[in-house]
């Protein structure tokens, strides 16, 4: 089997997953947005109602606690999703000039699996996670980012600590 093949497979796997899943990351999901990502979302077509602000910027739910952006079962923003979508099944949170990376359980997020048993998935999916992350934290406004960090992740493992790209 070449790189590619491997390539291709563990990614239709892991999109086979997320659809059995289907898309339970999005529900009650509030991800933060910076002023950077604001600006981008609004030149790219995005409705400022959309957004709510909540000691920092994030998109709102729907009725139903799905994603505002979730239509047909879909992220409607899939190419242009915020940083925090970009890195799941990662998330973060800040100590100082530290930013550390925790991993959802399984429980929660099947797909851990996958990239617990496929070590180029796992890498492929924590270098995105890690750039998007890291981008995140540089742009939010210090404030901001207080907010975020104080939100509770329950059910995850640190699996990493990286440098903030601002410190
Ligand atoms: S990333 Fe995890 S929680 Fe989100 S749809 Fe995929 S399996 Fe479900
Ligand atoms: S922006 Fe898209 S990927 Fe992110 S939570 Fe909303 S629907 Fe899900």
């Amino acid at each position: 089997m070449t790189d590619d093949c491997m390539t291709e497979d563990w990614l239709l796997r892991a999109e086979e997953i997320c659809m059995q899943c289907g898309g339970h990351c999005c529900d009650e999901a509030h991800p933060p947005i910076s002023p950077e990502g604001h600006k981008r979302l609004l030149s790219l077509g995005v409705s400022p109602d959309v957004f709510e602000s909540v000691g920092y910027l994030r998109l709102k739910v729907q009725e139903d606690g799905h994603c505002i952006m979730m239509k047909d079962g879909r992220c409607s923003i899939h190419r242009i999703k915020p940083e925090t979508c970009r890195a799941g099944p990662f998330t973060f949170d800040v100590t100082g000039d530290q930013i550390n990376v925790y991993l959802k359980h399984e429980r929660i997020c099947p797909v851990v699996g996958l990239l617990k048993t496929v070590p180029e998935a796992y890498r492929t999916q924590y270098d995105l996670a890690a750039q998007n992350i890291a981008r995140l934290v540089a742009h939010l406004p210090p404030d901001e980012l207080c907010e975020i960090c104080r939100i509770d992740e329950p059910e995850t493992d640190k699996v990493d600590e990286i440098p903030r790209l601002d410190a």
